[in-house]
């Protein structure tokens, strides 16, 4: 893996996700990146726009507008408006620094995390700020627990020697703007902890960890047999993976992970069955249920001389490939439908069956017993 795959592995904006599920890096390297959903380009479209306006000093000719897009336009007025306060604070336009690429080292100097900020400048106090605009409506952690934020401080203080950096994270769609200042033990901690996200999520056999919130934007998701198995319907096929469109190498990873679970499956079902067995009904919202069993031909040559009486030749009997109550029946009802075309299967074996259990040429199997939800809880 180059150092480019590592930081991108790694970006801030994944940090949340990497440190709720280890596996998620490794997951997610497996599946390649699609092309970005329709909110997605939207909000690449107003970073871009905003980016522009901030690199031209906030010129007016260079305001972003979304004449078609009401939301996007009120969106980059909130930003625009921020922007314009930090102007109004003091800072000249010009040392706005809009889409800096910031990066985070460790000790041996290897990069930890490296992303894009969307604006970083230093107040008439000497304070650095980082900022980070949210263009969509997802609800996203405010400033004071927020990795991505976190990373962009830390990366900032160490790029620009500070001990003090203050991070905003702007949603106008939701109304919010939040703002946390970090201190020099702060920044440390933070860096610390963003070095234990990569070495976990480096480590051999890192766990998987599926939760609402790690799983969420995983682009693994619809591989990634731990967060099939939280869900309630957990070996559905997950909406949107068509097994017939998988190519090879997915397909037998994806068949191999099942089995294991099948296994797993397997010794659950079999110990739930042994404790209703034992307890004679309910556990946990399950049953035993027992079904009669299946009728079967017991004498075959009673059951010969029925169909041949039925007008089945001798010789087509023989020709059955087996003599099971249901390929003896449709032969009866080929048959009859030669001299009546009216004549049904259904009712055709109705008459078999009664005239094999006339002659007693019929067994019943054992009964079976299977696992099922009980009654009461699936109401
Ligand atoms: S889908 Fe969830 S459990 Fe699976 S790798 Fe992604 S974050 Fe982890």
């Amino acid at each position: 893996m180059t150092d480019m795959e590592k930081h991108h592995r790694y970006s801030p904006s994944s940090l949340h996700r990497r440190s709720l599920c280890p596996a998620s890096a490794g997951m997610e390297a497996m599946c390649p990146e699609e092309g970005g959903s329709a909110a997605a380009e939207r909000g690449t479209a107003i970073h871009r726009a905003l980016a522009d306006w901030l690199g031209w000093c906030l010129a007016d000719s260079r305001r972003p507008s979304f004449p078609d897009d009401a939301d996007a336009q009120m969106t980059c007025e909130a930003i625009m408006e921020f922007a314009e306060g930090i102007v109004r604070g003091g800072v000249p336009p010009y040392e706005l620094r809009a889409e800096m690429r910031l990066q985070l080292r460790d000790t041996f100097g290897e990069v930890l995390t490296e992303g894009t900020a969307d604006l970083v400048w230093q107040d008439t106090e000497g304070l650095w700020h980082v900022a980070d605009w949210k263009t969509g409506r997802t609800p996203v952690p405010e400033a004071a627990s927020n990795w991505q934020a976190s990373a962009y401080a830390a990366a900032l203080a160490q790029q620009s020697r500070a001990d003090r950096v203050c991070v905003h994270i702007v949603q106008p769609p939701l109304g919010l703007s939040t703002s946390r200042e970090f201190g020099g033990e702060e920044l440390a901690e933070v860096a610390s902890a963003i070095m234990e996200v990569v070495a976990e999520g480096e480590a051999t056999g890192a766990p998987c960890r599926p939760s609402p919130e790690a799983c969420r934007f995983c682009r693994a998701r619809l591989v990634c047999t731990a967060w099939r198995l939280a869900q309630d319907n957990a070996l559905r096929v997950p909406a949107g993976l068509e097994v017939a469109r998988m190519d090879d190498e997915l397909l037998a990873a994806e068949y191999g992970r099942v089995q294991v679970a099948e296994a797993y499956a397997s010794a659950l079902r079999e110990e739930l069955e042994r404790r209703c067995d034992a307890r004679r009904g309910e556990v946990g919202g399950y049953v035993l249920r027992e079904r009669a069993g299946a009728q079967v031909i017991g004498d075959a040559e009673l059951a010969a001389e029925v169909a041949e009486s039925m007008g089945l030749g001798r010789e087509r009997v023989l020709s059955l490939a087996s003599l099971s109550l249901t390929s003896l029946a449709r032969a009866c009802w080929e048959q009859a439908r030669a001299s009546d075309p009216k004549a049904t299967l259904t009712r055709t074996r109705a008459q078999l069956t009664e005239a094999l259990e006339g002659v007693g040429a019929l067994e019943r199997r054992a009964p079976t017993r299977t696992l099922a939800k009980s009654p009461a809880r699936e109401g």
